[in-house]
């Protein structure tokens, strides 16, 4: 053992580890975890706290799950890993199959990255290769809405929302892309899709693909929007001569109330981006799936190479584990599950909104958010929520869960108990 104790490996932590979004000089306090069981996190000291993160979205199934490990204890007695240039193996091949059945009928063709992040870039390469093998080599942008969020590497962060994402830093670095509002549905059912409709017809000649994340924005802002702004989209770029790349990786297998959220609008993308929940919070898998208009687009000037291939494409563990998760959902009563879910974060975090320090409150199938007037003190505010029992991971003005969606009613319950608790006192600074 190299270290002494747990505040000793803590504190080296705390000199030498990054952590998501953290500064090394000034480093924010992290809890350390030992075990985590079903919706239970076991901190080194013993406490509990309910879990309402599920891992970023990824953790449906909850914690520790007997026939999750199961799948990855078995596979690792046959492979762990075997490059996948030249090889294939069935835990790929089923997962391929799966995600072709589950995902609308055009949907054909999985490349399996490692991470959203991967997928996300390998769509973007997708969308551009296309164009380039039709003889539209001018087409290499991408359009997008404010606040959306589609992962961290380069071409990721090109399309997240600039300000968010803190562009500024990579000027001239970063590809810069096209930008409409975040999307807005009004009562009498129109939307603000006209200034993206201007945008397509302004630049289409430029622009290879549109990138949204359908129904709920995650990251960059859990902003919900109605499915006819998707339908609207759907149309303009089959309008305009433009590719629609849908990013599901947090909202696909069941999170919003259908399996995928296109589902909603009764759409199908060209390509479409799946990764968190695939795996069932257990290994970084992703996957990028595609229609064969696009493939066959891709092979229309002969070559038909897509560039790309990570050294760990298609782990078998990986695989394995996520085809576990896909039976282990489609066996669950998930719609139902879902549903529930829905009802109750409704029904308890409806009364937050009268509290001052609250702007608005929405949910939508298996997500709770609670949009605050001013940014949290997020260690203030976190270390408050360990106080309540809970794992709550506010970020700037958003107080959300996700809970796995194995979660029973009364712990649901102390996870909206604790938000109600901690917000209720809350005032707005006078400034
Ligand atoms: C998390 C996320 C990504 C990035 O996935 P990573 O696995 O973190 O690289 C991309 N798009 C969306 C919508 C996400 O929520």
């Amino acid at each position: 053992m190299p270290f002494k104790n747990t505040s000793d490996w803590l504190d080296y932590d705390k000199n030498h580890l990054w952590h998501p979004y953290t500064s090394m000089s000034d480093p924010l306090p992290c809890y350390p975890v030992e075990s985590a069981q079903g919706v239970r996190i076991k901190l080194a000291d013993g406490r509990e706290l309910i879990d309402g993160m599920s891992s970023w979205w990824a953790a449906i199934h909850g914690y520790n799950h007997p026939l999750l490990n199961a799948a990855l204890e078995q596979q690792i007695q046959s492979m762990s890993h075997i490059m996948f240039g030249g090889l294939t193996h069935l835990p790929a091949v089923t997962l391929a199959k799966k995600l072709v059945d589950l995902t609308a009928e055009p949907l054909q063709h999985v490349f399996l990255a490692d991470s959203g992040s991967v997928a996300v870039e390998v769509a973007i390469k997708i969308a551009i290769q296309y164009w380039y093998a039709q003889g539209q080599k001018n087409k290499q942008k991408l359009l997008t809405v404010r606040n959306g969020y589609h992962g961290d590497t380069l071409g990721c962060m090109s399309v997240c929302d600039h300000v968010n994402g803190m562009h500024s830093l990579f000027q001239g670095m970063l590809p810069e892309q096209f930008f409409a509002p975040q999307p807005e549905c009004f009562a009498d059912g129109t939307t603000n899709i006209d200034v993206l409709e201007k945008q397509l017809f302004q630049h289409q000649s430029e622009i290879a693909a549109v990138i949204i994340e359908p129904i709920v924005q995650g990251a960059g802002g859990m902003h919900i929007y109605c499915p006819q702004y998707l339908q609207q989209l759907r149309l303009l770029c089959d309008k305009y001569g433009v590719l629609l790349i849908l990013d599901e990786i947090a909202t696909g297998f069941a999170r919003t109330g259908t399996m995928f959220a296109y589902e909603h609008a009764g759409i199908v993308p060209d390509i479409l981006c799946v990764g968190k929940a695939l795996t069932g919070g257990y290994m970084t898998l992703a996957a990028t799936i595609t229609s064969t208009e696009v493939v066959q687009g891709i092979s229309a000037d002969g070559s038909g190479v897509l560039m790309h291939g990570p050294t760990f494409m298609a782990n078998p563990l990986a695989c394995q584990v996520a085809n576990a998760s896909i039976d282990l959902l489609l066996a669950s009563p998930w719609k139902h599950r879902i549903e529930e879910i829905e009802a109750q974060l409704k029904a308890e975090l409806s009364s937050c909104q009268q509290y001052p320090m609250v702007k608005d409150v929405r949910v939508k199938g298996a997500i709770g958010v609670v949009e605050l007037h001013e940014n949290v003190d997020m260690e203030t505010m976190q270390a408050d929520f360990v106080a309540q029992g809970v794992w709550i991971r506010p970020f700037n003005k958003l107080v959300y869960i996700m809970p796995h969606y194995i979660i029973d009613k009364n712990d649901l319950s102390k996870l909206t108990s604790s938000i109600q608790h901690i917000l209720k006192p809350l005032t707005l600074k006078a400034n």
